[in-house]
């Protein structure tokens, strides 16, 4: 049976998402940035929560966890090399672990560069992955303790998913990344018709996101890093993909 998903908002700006898998009943929040309004969604939906799946140490992925896990008495999954620095951890893992919510089988993926032991959990029978604060609807995460070559390479292995997977990211960010995007790549046509999708989705009162990795490749800048042409535009013809992808983090800090 096909996993299902409930997306919902967090604190001002983070998405919560609960995956459920209709056979065994099991379900996982990925990340818990605040207990309340997963709460919330267990109620909505009727799932029972069993696990929790983190995919880095900051607050504002983490501060739910403790209430939660007292209540639902959940497994807590993290990072193997964060998780000394997030509380009630039960099991540890890194790249190439597996991962089971019930029958549903994750793979993890070590995408460091936000953080320096960020993971990201995919789902392949199901082609859905949760990427944290690695990659965004049209934008990445700020590197704040890895470097960009790392960040980079992690966004690549991201990239690397099959085309039709749709991807979960951290944070309700789309619209100014588009913004911003549209600075680096005004003719990007890929670019213009999400910019399209997007603006009306947020009028509906809709959220931006899942979109799908194919869609992404063909918009989202920071994962074209190594198309010649951008490099080109950005005066960097020639130079490392990570370096492009240095320049566009740069501009997009400053923006
Ligand atoms: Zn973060
Ligand atoms: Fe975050």
């Amino acid at each position: 049976m096909p996993a299902q998903t409930h997306l919902f908002l967090c604190l001002k700006d983070n998405f919560g998402v609960l995956l459920h898998d209709p056979q065994s009943g099991a379900t996982a929040a990925i990340d818990a940035p605040e207990a309340a309004p997963v709460e919330a969604a267990l109620q909505k939906t009727g799932w029972r929560l069993t696990d929790i799946l983190v995919t880095h140490h900051h607050n504002d992925h983490t501060a739910g966890i403790g209430a939660l896990k007292q209540h639902h008495k959940c497994r807590v999954v993290a990072p193997r090399d964060e998780a000394k620095r997030i509380a009630h951890v039960d099991a540890t893992v890194g790249e190439g672990d597996t991962v089971k919510v019930g029958s549903l089988e994750g793979r993890v993926i070590d995408t460091p560069g936000h953080t320096a032991g960020h993971i990201s959990y995919f789902f392949p029978a199901d082609k859905i992955a949760f990427v944290g604060d690695t990659l965004f609807s049209i934008g990445c995460g700020r590197v704040i303790e890895g470097d960009p070559e790392m960040m980079w390479n992690s966004l690549v292995k991201l990239r690397d998913l099959p085309d039709d997977t749709r991807f979960y990211c951290g944070h309700e960010y789309t619209d100014a990344n588009i913004r911003f995007a549209k600075t680096v790549e005004p003719s990007n046509k890929a670019l213009a018709a999400r910019a399209d999708e997007v603006a009306k989705r947020v009028a509906a009162h809709q959220f931006t996101i899942p979109a799908t990795i194919g869609a992404e490749k063909a918009a989202n800048p920071f994962l074209r890093a190594d198309n010649a042409e951008l490099a080109k535009s950005l005066r960097l013809a020639g130079s490392a993909a990570w370096k492009v992808f240095a320049e566009i983090r740069e501009r997009k800090n400053r923006f």
